[in-house]
């Protein structure tokens, strides 16, 4: 069975070197492998979808010489399928309806972990209806998640206490991206991630699910971030630049470059689909090196 990877972008903003990076990997690694490559917009989170982003988006992969195998998913056109796992987490016991906001947790001072607030579980057993309160999952049980990441290798973390139990659907019902993520990585068939390296521990979260929703767990690889001179990784949020479609050329080869790749000089006066092919042709994902991003309380400060 060929693999069947995915480029994931969320539509908060035109794509910049940083996403660019994450496609080229996760098209390489699927390419290389002749497997599937499918585009999924990330529009889970409507109020912070950006007016023309999503088209901005098809049209900056066309130009950089992307295809994609299949219709493009959006989220946004998936509740049905979100609502329809989160009832069946709900009805195996494993999540619970919350009535804390941020706000209060901050003001009783919960601890933070490397994704935030440590949830502590104080509406565990209250009993509250799911309407208009948000839902989490129990991680009381959960233990130590772990997974080996092609470049990253062994990665792991306790959850109950780094985490805590994690909103899976907010009280104005927006359902989380890690509800979203697993559940259309199994309904699409994704066996390979290729994503940046902020979300290692977000990967132990979707290991947690994919167990409780009884879904096989892709391979997982996690590339390194770009950052820029500040040492902040490049994000909408720091004002990353889009990508500029006159120079196609020297952004794929600087992209190859950060994944560890050695692109040969002339591929400069190539085309961005040839420059892709040998890409795909060329791949060495053993070269990509692993370097560690700094904390997600780091980058939560920077944002
Ligand atoms: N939508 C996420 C982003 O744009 C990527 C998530 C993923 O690849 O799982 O950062």
């Amino acid at each position: 069975m060929p693999s069947t990877g995915r480029f994931a972008p969320t539509p908060s903003g035109p794509l910049h070197f940083g996403s660019l990076v994450a496609a080229l990997a996760s098209y390489c690694q699927s390419k290389n492998q002749q497997g599937r490559w499918i585009l999924r917009i990330e529009d889970v989170d409507t109020p912070r979808v950006v007016a023309g982003a999503t088209e901005q988006i098809l049209r900056d992969l066309e130009a950089f010489g992307f295809t994609w195998d299949g219709p493009v998913l959006y989220q946004s056109d998936q509740f049905e399928r979100y609502r329809f796992y989160l009832e069946k987490l709900l009805d195996q016991g494993d999540c619970y309806a919350c009535e804390c906001s941020r706000r209060s947790l901050r003001e009783q001072g919960v601890r933070s972990g490397p994704l935030g607030q440590i949830y502590p579980g104080n509406c565990r057993d209250k009993n509250l209806p799911s309407p208009g309160h948000s839902i989490r999952l129990n991680t009381a049980s959960a233990g130590t998640t772990g997974f080996i990441d092609q470049v990253y290798g062994p990665f792991e973390l306790d959850l109950s206490d780094a985490v805590g139990d994690f909103v899976l659907r907010r009280a104005d019902n927006i359902f989380a991206y890690h509800l979203a993520v697993v559940v259309d990585d199994e309904l699409q068939g994704i066996d390979e991630v290729v994503r940046g390296a902020d979300l290692l521990e977000n990967t132990c979260l979707h290991l947690l699910l994919q167990q409780k929703l009884g879904f096989a767990s892709p391979r997982y690889m996690h590339i390194p971030l770009v950052n820029n001179a500040q040492g902040v990784k490049l994000s909408k949020q720091t004002g990353a630049r889009p990508i500029d479609h006159g120079q196609a050329a020297r952004q794929l080869l600087a992209a190859l470059k950060h994944l560890g790749q050695l692109p040969d000089k002339d591929l400069q006066q190539m085309e961005p689909a040839e420059i892709l092919d040998w890409a795909v042709r060329n791949w060495q994902p053993a070269a990509i090196p692993a370097r560690w991003p700094a904390s997600a309380e780091s980058l939560d400060a920077s944002r």
